[in-house]
């Protein structure tokens, strides 16, 4: 089932989030989420993610409509209470499963950008970093480490390398970012894409 709003003019560029379904208990996170929708929104681009209401995905979404962004939000029927699906997107796609979400999730992104949060984002970032070391598409994928928050992980990453699991050139695949803007403006040109000019909010 899809339901839409009102119709948009073409956005300039589609950038999927993956984030936590919480939000953290720094306040710094939701900052980050509302960063990240607001440059997302003033730059004419559309945000993809997974059509929640919750944690820093509800506050990505709300930041991105609030400045006059594009928001495509797929979530699956079983989850469409649990998650509290966003009615108010410009598009709602509910679909029958997860890996539905998923591939629908991709095939609408330009770019991949994973925000702080738990299991269900670190799964949908590997997904994208693997199916990009396959070549299964070649979209930019990003992690922004604000507040340090992937520190630990990429730090496992390197040891993961030491150890000879994985070669420089996996981990160069993923573009590590502190600060939203410059890492969405890295992301969205390596896609090949031009941000819209931005839009000053009133
Ligand atoms: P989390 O980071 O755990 O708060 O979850 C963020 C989002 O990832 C939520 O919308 C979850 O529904 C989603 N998610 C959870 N598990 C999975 C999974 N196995 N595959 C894809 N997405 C998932």
């Amino acid at each position: 089932m899809t339901t839409m709003t009102t119709p948009q003019t073409s956005p300039a560029f589609s950038v999927c989030v993956y984030c936590g379904s919480k939000p953290g208990n720094k306040p710094e996170f939701a900052q980050i989420a509302v960063q990240v929708g607001t440059w997302i929104g003033t730059h004419g681009g559309q945000l993809v993610y997974g059509g929640g209401r919750n944690g820093l995905m509800g506050l990505v979404a709300e930041a991105t409509m609030a400045a006059g962004g594009t928001v495509v939000g797929i979530i699956p029927t079983a989850l469409v209470e649990k998650e509290w699906a966003h009615h108010g997107c410009t598009e709602l796609h509910v679909v029958d499963t997860m890996h539905e979400r998923k591939r629908l999730m991709a095939d609408k992104a330009d770019a991949f950008l994973a925000l702080p949060g738990g299991i269900g984002t670190f799964e949908e970032l590997f997904e994208v970093w693997t199916w990009r070391q396959l070549g299964y598409h070649d979209k930019p994928v990003g992690i922004l480490n604000s507040l340090g928050y992937y520190d630990g992980l990429m730090g496992f990453i390197g040891q993961v390398v030491q150890d000879g699991f994985m070669a420089d050139w996996q981990t160069e695949l993923v573009t590590l970012g502190t600060e939203p803007e410059a890492l969405l403006q890295a992301l969205v040109q390596k896609a090949g894409f031009s941000p819209g000019a931005k839009v000053e909010l009133l």
